[in-house]
């Protein structure tokens, strides 16, 4: 996992399966199925990376042969937050992985007025305090959704986040890094810039529409 100069809560994953992967995802003649099943794939590659941290404690086991130590995850089970709609592509793979974690959801619309993230769903365990949450977008573009989506669970109690994506934009972490340091970022790349639209350069395009086929 590599880091970057200058953005301090960035961890990039550079795993050689990982940086495959995201190329065929880029690709524009990649089909639906395809491009859903790499998202998939990446998501459990890459929280394998974010959840190297997570705390142990020890235990006994007994093995068919004698009693012996191990260790386990300690308390409240991992809660995987998808920033709908695209986030939801990220789920699988990574409860595949972690088949204990509880699921929320944040849904987000832009307001007209003033250009900010509401949201209009959100639902997380009630014990929020007591979790680790890793929020999930494949694109953090501008910083706004994810900035909001930290927001909304820091508010309900929340203090141990991590924040998931394939594809950043420089402008997208600052702006979630400068609202929240204490949020690690992890990646599977760091692209180039935003255009006029807020699509992100190199990119992959509109992950929402390659995932559910909606273009
Ligand atoms: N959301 C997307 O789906 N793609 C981008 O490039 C930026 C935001």
């Amino acid at each position: 996992m590599d880091t970057t100069p200058g953005y301090p809560t960035l961890r990039i994953v550079t795993h050689p399966l990982v940086q495959h992967k995201l190329t065929i995802l880029r690709d524009r003649e990649t089909p639906t199925k395809i491009f859903k099943e790499l998202v998939d794939e990446i998501a459990m590659l890459m929280a394998y990376e974010a959840t190297s941290d997570l705390q142990l404690e020890m235990t006994v086991v007994e093995t068919p042969l004698e009693r012996t130590h191990g260790r386990r995850v300690t308390g409240k089970k991992l809660t995987l937050v998808p920033i709908l709609r695209a986030g939801l592509g990220m789920v699988e793979g990574i409860y595949r992985l972690v088949p204990t974690a509880r699921i929320g959801h944040i849904g987000l619309y832009r307001d007209h007025d003033t250009l900010e993230p509401v949201d209009y769903y959100f639902k997380v365990p009630s014990d929020a305090a007591e979790r680790d949450f890793i929020v999930l977008d494949p694109m953090l573009a501008t910083g706004g959704s994810a900035a909001a989506a930290v927001l909304s669970l820091k508010r309900a109690g929340a203090t141990r986040i991590r924040f998931m994506c394939l594809v950043a934009a420089p402008a997208g972490v600052k702006r979630l890094a400068a609202a929240h340091p204490d949020v690690v970022v992890y990646c599977a790349a760091l692209d180039r810039e935003l255009n006029d639209l807020g699509y992100i350069l190199p990119g992959l395009g509109d992950a929402g529409d390659r995932l559910f086929g909606t273009r």
